[in-house]
């Protein structure tokens, strides 16, 4: 855990929040309850939580694919260096396949959304 969001939850402890036994399902950090909103100080945004065995509901899952979305294009943009910046056939191969994975998921994500 970065130590800049250890800071921020214990700022949200001392602003009263409640640490919640549950994990963003981002990010996978500890959860609080802010004035009966959880949040996540993580992601900064407020999490939706779904409980087990209940499909989630729409919203959840286009927050959880636009933040994977969001999260494949900054790979891609760190593929793109070191396609740019490779050295060999077989540096080039190897972040070729990689963007091809990712772009991938970028198209199963828009078949989902
Ligand atoms: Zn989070």
């Amino acid at each position: 855990m970065e130590s800049e969001d250890l800071q921020k939850m214990v700022d949200m402890l001392r602003r009263g929040a409640t640490l919640l036994s549950r994990a963003c399902p981002v990010c996978n950090s500890p959860l609080f309850k802010v004035g009966g909103k959880i949040w996540c100080p993580t992601c900064e945004k407020q999490v939706i939580v779904v409980k087990e065995g209940e499909p989630p509901p729409p919203e959840l899952s286009s927050i959880l694919l636009s933040s994977l979305a969001n999260v494949i294009y900054e790979k891609l943009r760190e593929v793109e260096v070191r396609i740019r910046e490779a050295e060999d056939a077989g540096e080039l191969q190897e972040s070729l396949r990689l963007a091809v994975g990712l772009l991938e998921v970028l198209e199963r994500i828009k078949r989902l959304t």
